[in-house]
């Protein structure tokens, strides 16, 4: 099935990750397709996009919605990110999206994704199912000081403009309510989201779309997609699905084989997360580690990181561009080795997980939700820019109201649309590769000029 440009070793579809998710949480029984299907909707990809228009498709239209997952549920970034409630889903300043998109449409892609914040909560309550929230908000902390006049900056914007609530904290104050280190200079609290689990979010959206009529299906890739007259027939190892529409939620797992009009539009990149053992009252309070909201530091190629609830701290980076096992092995040290150097009071810990997963970069720099051109039955909510656990489940409900209310779908501008096609499809490592470059040497240069 896969047409990827990372290692093969990131596609084991038959292994699930050994993560501190998959470890803490009971799965239910899954099905694998072994029939053929009639749906008025296939979605490809069991992760928050495909599991909540399933959800939304079902409970509120009626609609039958079939999904069909290559792995198991949540098997992709849905099980295995950092569970940070974040916005926004893009990698755009405000400048940039307001020169881009204007200062209207920046508004709208604001309040859209303080609503996507919303949701977890939402949906737990009114599904019945428990995301074990954690936290208040989440951090930006300054890694060094002359970050700080950027985080002021940025307060201002999200206050006047955006009317989202967020406080600047000094050095001080970040060290009293947040956590010490040698890397906390002071911070930004935007008071919109919180951290939660993410594979008990992920199933528990996919409990509630199965209770309310939609089929799911495990260890069913989609193979082969072709038509059967005007409908779209979905091949998989075991079976078939005869649709009507199709939705593309494969994220940062999207084969170029899957469809031509995605095919080279995607730019996956890996991120990675190691958790510690749990740590003793003594040492959580040496480290002055307070707050159980998520933290994400101010570099280019950002580190975030936050406390479970049984103590442990997550700690997750990006930076391999190729995911060999190698590779992976380079990254675990140069991992934790920054984890010592920030927390120095935490250099005996050791940790007890390790592990990876896949997340979708794009030209465009924002998500990419929609209605395909060249053919209307063939819907995509993609390119979440690593910044999933709101936006995406936000993405799968806005697509579920297009298809329920037969409207192209309503997202503002910085949402909308599919990305640029990478003019050279099979150099997307490099380009990642030379970005990542780029981005060390912007830390490093801007790290160093201060201190000049
Ligand atoms: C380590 C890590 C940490 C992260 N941390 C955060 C965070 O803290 N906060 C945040 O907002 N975002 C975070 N993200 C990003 C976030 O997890 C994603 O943006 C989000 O999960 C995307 O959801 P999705 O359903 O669109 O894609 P995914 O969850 O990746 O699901 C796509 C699914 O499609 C399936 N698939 C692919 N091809 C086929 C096929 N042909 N047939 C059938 N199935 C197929 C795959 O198996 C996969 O399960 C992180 C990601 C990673 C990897």
């Amino acid at each position: 099935m896969a047409e990827t440009i990372l290692d093969k070793s990131l596609y084991r579809f038959d292994e699930r990750e050994p993560s501190y998710w998959e470890a803490t949480i009971c799965r239910p029984k899954e099905r694998i397709l072994q029939s053929t299907v009639n749906a008025e909707v296939a979605i490809v990809g069991g992760g928050f996009t495909g599991t909540s228009a399933a959800l939304h498709l079902a409970r509120d239209y009626g609609i039958k919605a079939v999904v069909l997952e290559a792995g198991s549920i949540g098997w992709g970034a849905s099980g295995r990110n950092g569970g940070f409630v974040n916005i926004p889903a893009s990698k755009l300043s405000v400048a940039q999206l307001v020169r881009r998109f204007g200062l209207e449409e920046t508004k709208r892609f604001f309040a859209a994704s303080v609503e996507a914040s919303k949701l977890p909560k939402t949906l737990a309550a009114e599904e019945g199912f428990d995301i074990k929230p954690q936290g208040r908000g989440w951090y930006t902390v300054a890694h060094h000081p002359n970050r700080m006049p950027k985080l002021r900056d940025y307060a201002e914007n999200l206050r006047n403009h955006f009317q989202i609530p967020c406080r600047v904290l000094d050095a001080d104050e970040f060290r009293s309510t947040v956590h010490d280190g040698v890397e906390a200079f002071g911070g930004l609290h935007m008071d919109v989201g919180h951290a939660l689990h993410p594979l008990s979010y992920c199933l528990g959206i996919a409990g509630a779309a199965e209770r309310r009529g939609a089929e799911l299906y495990s260890s069913s890739p989609v193979l082969e997609w072709g038509r059967d007259g005007r409908r779209h027939r979905l091949l998989t190892p075991g079976g078939a699905v005869l649709a009507d529409r199709v939705i593309i939620a494969t994220n940062g797992y999207t084969s170029d084989r899957l469809h031509p009009s995605i095919a080279g539009r995607i730019l996956p990149a890996i991120s990675n997360i190691l958790v510690t053992r749990p740590l003793t009252r003594e040492e959580i309070s040496q480290q002055k580690w307070v707050s159980e909201s998520p933290v994400i530091n101010t570099r280019t190629l950002v580190y975030y990181y936050r406390l479970l609830p049984d103590q442990r701290v997550l700690f997750g980076a990006r930076g391999d561009v190729c995911g060999s096992v190698q590779s992976m092995e380079q990254i675990r040290q140069r991992m934790s080795s920054e984890f010592y150097r920030i927390f120095p009071h935490l250099t005996d810990i050791t940790f007890d997980y390790f592990w990876r997963g896949v997340v979708a970069l794009s030209q465009k720099l924002t998500p990419s939700i929609g209605q395909l051109g060249d053919d209307e039955t063939v819907y995509y909510a993609l390119g979440y820019q690593a910044n999933g656990v709101a936006t995406a489940p936000y993405a799968g409900k806005l697509v579920a109201n297009a298809i329920g209310t037969r409207r192209p779908v309503s997202a503002p501008l910085p949402m909308a649309g599919l990305p640029a096609k990478f003019l050279v499809p099979g150099t997307r490592p490099m380009a990642l590769a030379s970005a990542y470059a780029w981005y060390r040497f912007k830390d490093w240069y801007h790290d160093r000029k201060a201190l000049s």
